[in-house]
């Protein structure tokens, strides 16, 4: 068992796709940190929370290990790096506390633009390369299909170009990679964004509880995301038509304006809030119709 400590320490990545929007989501949960010389260590300064930056390899390792409380990474690295715990016999050790909804890719198995693609069988005795073994042989043996596993750890998409492989099993966003590889996605094994990863056991001691503080501000940080709060003017008869146009809203805030009839409603939108649903609001009855950004929330 990890040793007690009165700190939370979180690893991120220290450089790459997750390093700089990992400390933004942090930051904008209230920490701020002071920097070590090596810009491997952060110390927290409001609060007893401290960063390790380290390679995303390494993240699930860190929390199974007890050194570090939590971390940001991507659900691939987690999911693959837990699969590859459990064939080694160790048991599911960490778990994905939250995900986060930044770093958004998808694990695709990618074949030859040539190939005309039908269905998982066509792998069959062929050389797939990635580097994401654990995933790619789950998904094998859940489709039946004997392939062999070719694990590199880089420049996975050359290597059909370079004769090492039939097709990959790789991360893609956009998939422009894909194309100037001349391959093709086909199929979704995973998909992934970056998660907040911890132990499967929740934390005690006071590291238990700043983890629940930081839990309900990044709940906070992730529901005002793509969040506005929409004010507007309408009749009380009016409010059947005017609330279904807000499928995505909260109950509103409903207020008298004056005498019996007339409402003044706030309603926090999750949905975008396009000049199309305004005028179809207002079309409805809604006046003096006002969106406001959301600076903070805590539930
Ligand atoms: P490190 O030096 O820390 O090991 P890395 O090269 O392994 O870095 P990055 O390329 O920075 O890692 O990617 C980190 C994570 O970003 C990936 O594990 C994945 O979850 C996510 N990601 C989002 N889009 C992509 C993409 N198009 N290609 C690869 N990873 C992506
Ligand atoms: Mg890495």
């Amino acid at each position: 068992t990890p040793a007690a400590r009165d700190r939370l320490r979180i690893a991120i990545q220290k450089s790459g796709r997750l390093a700089e929007p990992a400390r933004s989501l942090l930051a904008s949960c209230g920490l701020s940190w002071r920097e070590s010389r090596d810009r491997l260590f952060c110390y927290g300064e409001t609060l007893p929370v401290d960063l390790l930056l380290v390679r995303d390899d390494d993240i699930p390792g860190l929390i199974a290990e007890g050194v570090c409380d939590l971390g940001i990474v991507g659900r691939n690295v987690l999911v693959e790096q837990d699969l590859d715990a459990q064939a080694a016999g160790r048991g599911a050790r960490l778990r994905e506390w939250r995900p986060l909804g930044f770093g958004a890719c998808r694990l695709a198995l990618a074949v030859p633009e040539g190939w005309a693609w039908h269905e998982p069988s066509q792998l069959a005795g062929r050389r797939i390369a990635t580097s994401y073994p654990q995933l790619l042989t789950r998904w094998l043996a859940d489709n039946c299909v004997e392939a062999r596993v070719v694990v590199l750890s880089g420049s996975v998409e050359i290597a059909p170009r370079l004769g090492q492989a039939d097709a990959v099993c790789d991360l893609v966003s956009s998939g422009t990679t894909l194309a100037a590889n001349q391959l093709k996605p086909v199929l979704t094994l995973l998909e992934s964004e970056a998660v907040l990863a911890g132990p499967a056991a929740d934390l005690d001691d006071v590291r238990g509880e700043l983890a629940q503080l930081l839990l309900r501000r990044l709940d906070g940080a992730t529901r005002i995301r793509h969040s506005k709060l929409l004010m507007f003017q309408a009749t009380r008869q009016l409010l059947p038509q005017l609330l279904p146009l807000l499928p995505d809203a909260d109950a509103p805030t409903v207020m008298q304006v004056d005498g019996e009839d007339r409402l003044a409603l706030q309603a926090l939108c999750h949905g975008a809030l396009t000049w199309q649903r305004l005028e179809d609001l207002r079309r409805a009855g809604a006046r003096g119709l006002m969106v406001l950004p959301v600076e903070g929330m805590l539930a």
